[in-house]
């Protein structure tokens, strides 16, 4: 229902194929996908400096992607970022939005089409908070009532009921308040890109988390493409359909978290993301994944499990319970199989090191 009330009358961006960006008006067919973005060759070198900052970086992004670059403090994560909605130029190589080089776009165009977030939410600090989110529909000459109507949308997908905030200076709210507000404005135009550089890295543990559960609420409603820089292990396994690893500005690995657990690339790999961390494994993997046939047993009703609920949720179950297996059931409740301690270890045990350093 949310959906629909954002997407209803909401402009949206098309990228045509003649390098121009054309918003498009409200009686079209919202997009259901975010953009492709296809990074060839990137490399950006900053002056003086004795090696580049992003190295030769190859990625091929598809429409609707949660995409989390991690990597340690310097290895080029931000600078990435910034090179896609060009507030740095690249050295070297190409960006396309949707088949279009962004380099072939004006700057200042591309980034009203372009959501952006960052850790110190960048609000404007004597604008309120309605003002401060609607700065881009004013930018894209919207009216006032169709501005007014989306921030009021906004602010309520993130959780801020416009009633009591939209008449508030930034000043006048919590951090986590402040990165939601930055969240809304990013989002006013509809952006099919969604730039995220550590949005929420200065808040507490628990607003973060809450943070990103809406992040993944939101993102399961609009669909966007989105880019989302971290050095946060939990953070980046909890959002991303696919991280990116970096170090000293190219890309080590680049796969689903679980994969990455599963079979670390190399030794910087496996340490940065901590794979012999056995409940952060478990957490990443499905119960359908340690699984044994039924064999006759009779299924125990009211100590069951979903095949897609994760294996930490499963342990912690049986451990609860004191019950020597759960069972397994299907999307239909159907019983499929039974899990026991020792099928989760057996799933769990460390990856085989496939190290070469
Ligand atoms: P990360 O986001 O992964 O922490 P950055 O992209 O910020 O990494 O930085 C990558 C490298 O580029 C670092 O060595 C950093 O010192 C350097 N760097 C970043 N921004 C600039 C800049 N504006 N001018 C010169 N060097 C920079």
């Amino acid at each position: 229902m949310m959906a629909a009330r954002v997407t209803a009358g909401a402009a949206f961006i098309l990228i045509a194929g003649t390098g121009s960006i054309i918003a498009t008006g409200k009686h079209m067919t919202p997009p259901t996908a975010g953009s492709a973005i296809s990074i060839r060759g990137l490399t950006k070198r900053y002056p003086g400096a004795t090696k580049p900052a992003v190295d030769a970086v190859d990625l091929e992004i598809s429409p609707g992607e949660f995409i989390v670059l991690l990597g340690p403090s310097g290895c080029g994560k931000t600078t990435l970022l910034k090179m896609i909605n060009r507030i740095y130029e690249p050295t070297s190589g190409s960006i396309t939005i949707d088949g279009v080089n962004v380099q072939s776009l004006n700057a200042p165009d591309l980034r009203r089409h372009i959501g952006y977030v960052i850790q110190q939410s960048g609000l404007f600090p004597h604008m309120k908070v309605a003002a401060n989110v609607g700065v881009v529909p004013n930018l894209l000459k919207w009216d006032a009532q169709r501005t007014r109507q989306r921030v009021e949308e906004l602010l309520d997908l993130v959780g801020l009921p416009a009633e009591n905030y939209a008449n508030r200076y930034p000043a006048q709210l919590s951090g986590g308040e402040q990165q939601r507000v930055g969240l809304a404005r990013a989002l006013a135009a509809e952006p099919p890109t969604m730039l995220m550089d550590e949005p929420f890295g200065a808040l507490d543990a628990i607003t973060r988390t809450r943070l990103q559960d809406e992040l993944i609420r939101i993102h399961g409603q609009i669909s966007q493409t989105v880019l989302f820089v971290t050095h946060d292990i939990e953070e980046a396994v909890r959002l991303a359909d696919r991280i990116v690893i970096m170090r000293d500005g190219g890309i080590v690995q680049v796969d689903t978290p679980l994969a990455i657990f599963s079979a670390p690339a190399d030794r910087f790999v496996s340490d940065l993301i901590g794979a012999n961390d056995i409940l952060r494994r478990l957490s990443l993997m499905p119960a359908s994944i340690a699984m044994e046939p039924l064999n006759g047993l009779p299924p125990e009703a009211d100590m069951t499990i979903a095949s897609e609920a994760f294996l930490r949720e499963a342990l912690a179950k049986l451990v609860e319970s004191g019950r020597p297996y759960l069972t397994v059931t299907d999307d239909r409740g159907e019983a499929i199989g039974t899990l026991s301690m020792m099928s989760i270890q057996r799933a769990a045990a460390p990856p085989e090191s496939s190290d070469v350093t």
